[in-house]
């Protein structure tokens, strides 16, 4: 089976000789010295000043909002993965859904002020695919209107946006390190912050709030991670570098093979290295998507509906506006399989299989 995507894994040796120093000092998890490390690797690697390594980028999402301080209305994007509104919910916030941009598939900037009311308190954006959202024109938007800003980074790791890392913008980024995405620590994720104000903050609320045993300062939660994740991450970073290339080999050979004639995928934001996350194409309408994926999988090749559907159309989701691109574009697009080790002929397989359906 061709699935949309396989998990990298480093060298079991490595791994194991991580795990033999965690046996050693019975230290599993709280702040331990494995995380720090991991923490401190990752700074390096980015080039960001606070990062705090967490569980997963969901609770992330959480611990931003939380930190920050949020209420009343959060302004975000349709067109992302059931984890960025349902932070929003999950913190009693209200998600006030804003088109996308239909060539980038990132918030529309242009149509945020008209969604801003009295109780916007923030702008919750995610980078989609890796692709970089608009940052300038969002920002210069919540300083106008007084908002804060959240990047939705999951999909950004490793990606550098005018010479910084994508993950250095906006008031708090946050990131996942799941076993699915470009970089991971089987489960994990990050809080990573330029704000001196949330230094020290960030750290107390992902581990209940508190200071030793005697000040709490937070209603925090407990985001920690365990010596045995950061193992996974040390392990990981080292070939972060080699990943990207290798995903970036595929994706030309999708962007050869593909006809495009019938299809298209969103384009990139200038000024970007991109890390190649995923390899998304869009089709003329769904009866045609479900007809490609029917004729994948008869090949035992399983690509994703990602994102779908739009966020603003779940049944939970209360007083959603509609959102026309994003709900099209949701009803029409694929990622295809990408992952270090996806050998090329199964590439062209693939583009052959999509080519022969669309213009047999
Ligand atoms: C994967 C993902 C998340 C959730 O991350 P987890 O680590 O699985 O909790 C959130 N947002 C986006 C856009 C994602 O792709």
């Amino acid at each position: 089976m061709i699935n949309v995507t396989k998990t990298f894994l480093p060298d079991q040796e490595q791994y194991l000789k991580y795990v033999q120093g965690i046996w050693e000092r019975g230290y599993l998890t709280n702040n331990g010295p494995l995380l720090q490390e991991l923490e401190q690797q990752l700074k390096d690697y980015l080039g960001v000043n606070q990062l705090y390594f967490c569980t997963n980028g969901t609770i992330v999402l959480q611990i931003a909002i939380k930190a920050l301080e949020l209420g009343g209305e959060i302004i975000t994007t349709p067109f992302s993965y059931c984890a960025t509104s349902n932070a929003i919910l999950w913190e009693n916030c209200q998600p006030v859904f804003v088109d996308i941009d239909p060539k980038s598939f990132n918030i529309n900037p242009e149509l945020i002020e008209a969604s801003i009311t009295p109780k916007t308190s923030a702008i919750l954006a995610t980078h989609v695919y890796g692709n970089p959202c608009d940052v300038e024109a969002i920002e210069s938007i919540a300083t106008k209107h007084g908002l804060r800003v959240i990047y939705d980074a999951a999909h950004a790791f490793g990606v550098i946006y005018k010479n910084k890392s994508l993950l250095s913008y906006g008031d708090i980024s946050t990131c996942s390190f799941h076993a699915t995405k470009v970089f991971h620590t089987i489960e994990g994720g990050a809080l990573i912050s330029n704000l001196p104000e949330l230094d020290g903050k960030l750290h107390l609320l992902r581990a209940f709030g508190h200071q030793g045993d005697e000040v709490y300062l937070y209603a925090g939660i407990n985001g920690k991670n365990s010596e045995f994740h950061a193992a996974m991450g040390l392990c990981n970073l080292p070939h972060v570098k080699d990943i990207i290339k290798a995903r970036s080999e595929i994706f030309d050979w999708y962007d050869q093979g593909l006809n495009w004639d019938f299809i298209s995928r969103p384009t990139l934001a200038e000024g970007v290295e991109y890390n190649y996350a995923y390899y998304p194409v869009v089709f003329e309408s769904e009866t045609i998507l479900k007809g490609v994926l029917e004729a994948l999988k008869v090949e035992d090749i399983i690509p994703r509906r990602y994102f779908y559907p739009s966020l603003n159309t779940l049944e939970f989701m209360p007083d959603a506006a509609s959102c026309p691109v994003s709900e099209d574009i949701s009803l029409r697009v694929i990622c295809l399989p990408l992952y270090v080790g996806l050998p090329q002929a199964d590439v062209i397989r693939i583009c052959n299989i999509i080519n022969d359906y669309l213009s047999p």
